[in-house]
């Protein structure tokens, strides 16, 4: 059994790409600045990077999982045709208005920690040593709960915020091999 090592967690709408509101469609995915070269950064640190991303669109029914997928698998392509690399994506379905009742209560929706405890356990993740990069207080009450640092990226360039995570995590953690 490896070692529990840290690891670097982003939000997506509004830190990895422009947040249109329920941005969905493929042709709708836009970078925030230096987002790519941000990414880039933190993957030739040699820290593993995940996504945690609420897509309660899909509850509200203005999309499906599917186009979920879809944008994700267009995103991983464009981030690692920059140099850049995700680990893994969780993200949650759920809203406390979703038209399925059964779709409103979740432990996953931040700022619950549900998909960062999943992510941590499924990836031997050390979260005490952790950090995430979040747009909104939702974030960081999520990272919080789980017991990781929380940094508030406020727009512009995302390459000063993700310099700090990565010294944090170089801090925390020598080598992430
Ligand atoms: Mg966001």
């Amino acid at each position: 059994m490896p070692e529990p090592r840290p690891a670097l967690f982003l939000d997506r709408d509004g830190v990895i790409n422009i947040d249109h509101g329920y941005p969905y469609r493929v042709e709708d995915f836009d970078f925030m600045p230096d987002a790519a070269e941000a990414i880039k950064f933190a993957h030739e640190s040699g820290i593993p990077i995940f996504v945690v991303t609420n897509q309660g669109g899909i509850g509200l029914g203005y999309f499906d999982e599917a186009a979920v997928h879809r944008f994700h698998a267009h995103m991983l392509d464009c981030i690692s045709t920059k140099g850049g690399q995700i680990m893994d994506i969780a993200f949650c379905s759920h809203h406390p208005n979703a038209i399925d009742p059964a779709m409103r209560d979740c432990s996953c929706r931040k700022p619950k920690p549900g998909m960062i405890f999943d992510l941590a356990s499924r990836h031997q993740i050390d979260l005490n040593r952790s950090v995430m990069i979040g747009d909104r207080d939702t974030d960081m009450a999520a990272a919080n709960a789980a017991g990781c640092h929380g940094l508030l990226y406020s727009g512009g360039s995302l390459l000063p915020i993700m310099m700090e995570a990565v010294k944090r995590l170089s801090f925390t953690d020598g080598s992430y091999s």
